[in-house]
C-alpha cells in the first residue's frame, strides 16, 4: 500500500506597511522564509493593510525583502482587498450562533468590573447577554454616536493550547474578542485566520509579541472549520536597555544601515550572527545553515551605533 503524499503547505510573512521595516522585522522574514523553504513549503507574502497604513510602505517593504534575497509564490495578497472573505467567515460565525453586538465603549470596558479569573483588559462580557429591550437601547445609542456595534464573538471556552515549536505547549486565555471594530474595519485576529487558511498556511512564523494571540486564533479557526497551523514565534530584537526595537533607535532599517556605508550582505551577515551563524552574506545562506532547534530563545539586543 503506497503512503498518500501530503500536500506540502506554506509558510507566510505578513508584515503591516506603517513604516519601513526594522532589522528584527528582516530577520523574522527570513526565518519565516527560511523555514518554509527548507520544509519544502510555499511561501506567501500578505499585506495586512486595513490599519495604520502609510503611504508608499509596502512597496519599500517588499523592495527590502526582495533585496534580501526572498522570493515568495503567488501574488502579494493585500487585506483591504479580502473584505468579502471576512464577511463570509462572520456570517458563518452568526449562523452559528457565535456573534454578539457590542455597544460598550474602550473606556467603559477598561472601567467595568473583570469576571473572576479574567485577565486584566478581557473583555468583561457586558452586552454578551442583554435582553432585547437592552439591545434596541445599546442600538439606539450607537445610532447617536453614528457608529456601528462592534461584533464579537461568543466564547464557551475560557483557553486554548497550542504548540509553538519553541514556546511548547502554550495555553492562553480566550475571551470575547473583537471581530469587527466599531468603525467597520474587520479584527486583527479574524482577518489573519482567514487569510492563512484560504493561503494554505499551515505554519505561522513571527515575531513573539504575537505568541499571546496565537491560541485564540487558533480558536477561532476551529470555530470555523479550518485548519490550526503550526506556530513559530522568533524572540523580538530589542535595543541596549531592552525595550522592542523602534525607529528611534537610530539606524534599524536596511536602507538606513545601506546610507550608513553597509551592504546588505553586511546586514544579512548580522542578522545571520544573531543566529550564531558566522559569515552569512545571503538569506539562501541563513536558509542553508540555520538550525531551527538551536535557534537563540532570548530576544536579539541589536547593537547600533551612536
Ligand atoms: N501584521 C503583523 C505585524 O506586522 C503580523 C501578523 C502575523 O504575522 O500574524 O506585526
Amino acid at each position: 500500500m503506497s503512503a498518500v503524499p501530503t500536500p506540502p503547505g506554506a509558510g507566510r510573512y505578513a508584515p503591516s506597511p506603517s513604516g519601513d521595516l526594522h532589522l528584527g522585522n528582516l530577520r523574522t522574514a527570513i526565518l519565516a522564509w527560511a523555514l518554509a523553504r527548507r520544509t519544502g513549503r510555499a511561501f506567501h507574502l500578505r499585506v495586512e493593510d486595513l490599519d495604520r497604513v502609510k503611504e508608499g510602505s509596502e512597496q519599500r517593504q517588499l523592495e527590502d525583502l526582495a533585496a534580501l534575497g526572498l522570493d515568495w509564490d503567488g501574488d502579494v495578497v493585500r487585506q483591504s482587498e479580502r473584505g468579502a472573505a471576512y464577511d463570509e467567515a462572520i456570517a458563518r460565525l452568526e449562523t452559528q450562533g457565535q456573534v454578539f453586538e457590542c455597544y460598550c465603549t474602550r473606556r467603559e470596558i477598561l472601567e467595568a468590573p473583570s469576571a473572576p479569573h479574567a485577565p486584566p483588559g478581557a473583555y468583561p462580557g457586558t452586552c454578551r447577554d442583554l435582553t432585547p429591550a437592552a439591545r434596541e437601547q445599546g442600538r439606539q445609542r450607537m445610532r447617536e454616536l453614528r457608529r456601528a456595534p462592534a461584533l464579537r464573538l461568543r466564547t464557551e471556552v475560557e483557553s486554548w493550547q497550542v504548540h509553538d515549536l519553541w514556546a511548547g505547549e502554550v495555553t492562553g486565555t480566550v475571551d470575547d474578542l473583537v471581530l469587527r471594530r466599531g468603525d467597520g474595519v474587520v479584527a486583527y485576529n479574524l482577518a489573519v485566520v482567514v487569510d492563512d487558511a484560504a493561503a494554505g498556511v499551515d505554519q505561522v512564523v513571527r515575531a513573539d509579541d504575537l505568541l499571546s494571540s496565537a491560541p485564540r486564533q487558533a480558536h477561532l479557526a476551529q470555530l470555523l472549520g479550518l485548519p490550526e497551523p503550526s506556530y513559530a514565534h522568533v524572540p523580538l530584537a530589542v535595543n541596549s536597555v531592552g525595550a522592542r526595537l523602534a525607529k528611534r533607535d537610530g539606524a534599524v532599517t536596511l536602507r538606513d544601515r545601506l546610507e550608513r556605508g553597509e551592504s546588505v550582505r553586511e546586514v544579512v551577515g548580522r542578522i545571520g550572527d544573531s543566529l550564531g551563524l558566522r559569515g552569512c552574506r545571503a538569506a539562501a545562506d541563513v536558509l542553508e545553515r540555520w538550525d531551527p532547534a538551536a535557534s537563540p530563545r532570548h530576544p536579539w539586543v541589536v547593537e547600533l551605533p551612536s
